[in-house]
């Protein structure tokens, strides 16, 4: 069964009394070449967890380059449908499911038990941040998180510092991974057509964080701070963040060498590390 083809898209919908959800990130993608991208990404080594799989598009090309595939679906309507797209494929697990509250720990011990896995995925647009900050802080035995994003998104992730993408989300992909934009994806590819052009985007999870700091923690909680009102200068973000002196915090950021009236914006990773460890040796 070809799901890019809009015509059996429209069959589906019709056999199933089927309509797009708007709220739910219903943009199905038709794309055949934009689905090998996506699949070739993921460096597939195994086993794969998908996160929304509508119709089945992507699962059914996840299905043949992996030994087992298990897809992520909230909507309870599409059960039925991924039963009848999938019948041929029997390495696919449907969980019914809120990826956002499932235990993915515990699904990933159950289903790939000693085993690093991808996550694939078409995300659904709305909760695009907190799935990506989730599957990075959860520490999920991962090597790669291949996922289409609005190409905005995409952008953000890789963004350098002093421009005004760059954000906490930013430092946090960083942090965990190598960010890497693999294709632009126009929004005609997708039925119905999102309002914005889309990104495939890879997260190559590094095997230990990019630089080393003293308490995690405290590391995410200068990047929050710093980032909070973009405007100030960093002296002022921190010193409300952290109940500190300016003059406490004016002597922790010269002793690191960042000057003090400078905008959290401007930072690299390694400057926030440096201070973030300032940080933690004055207030444990
Ligand atoms: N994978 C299909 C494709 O590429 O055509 C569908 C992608 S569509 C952009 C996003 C999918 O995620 C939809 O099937 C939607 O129902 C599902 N979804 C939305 N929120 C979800 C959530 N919190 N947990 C799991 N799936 C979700």
């Amino acid at each position: 069964m070809d799901l890019t083809s809009p015509k059996t898209i429209k069959n589906i919908q019709s056999k199933f009394g089927f309509t797009f959800k708007k709220g739910l990130g219903q943009n199905f993608l038709t794309s055949s070449a934009v689905l090998d991208d996506i699949t070739d990404a993921a460096e597939i080594d195994g086993g794969v967890i998908e996160i929304g799989p509508g119709f089945g598009v992507l699962t059914q090309r996840l299905s043949e380059a992996a030994d087992k595939v298990v897809s992520v679906e909230i909507d309870e309507r599409l059960i039925d449908v991924l039963e009848y797209t999938l019948a041929d494929c029997g390495n696919v697990k449907i969980i019914h499911g809120d990826v956002l509250k499932l235990d993915l720990h515990k699904l990933i011990a159950e289903e790939f038990p000693e085993q690093k896995i991808s996550i694939a995925a078409n995300l659904p647009y709305y909760i695009t941040t907190p799935i990506i900050t989730r599957l990075l802080e959860e520490r999920l035995p991962i090597n790669n998180i291949v996922v289409m994003v609005q190409k905005e998104v995409a952008e953000r992730l890789q963004a350098r510092p002093g421009t005004k993408d760059y954000g906490t989300i930013t430092v946090m992909c960083r942090y965990y991974t190598e960010p890497e934009i693999i294709t632009i994806v126009p929004s005609g590819l997708f039925v119905p057509p999102p309002k914005v052009d889309s990104a495939v985007l890879r997260l190559r999870l590094l095997d230990k964080p990019r630089v080393d700091v003293k308490d995690e923690k405290i590391f995410f909680r200068t990047v929050k701070s710093a980032f909070l009102q973009r405007r100030k200068t960093l002296l002022n973000c921190l010193a409300s963040s952290f109940g500190l002196s300016k003059t406490e915090l004016t002597q922790i950021m010269e002793a690191v060498g960042i000057e003090p009236s400078r905008r959290g914006e401007t930072l690299d990773i390694n400057e926030f590390a440096a201070l973030s460890d300032g940080l933690t040796e004055r207030i444990k």
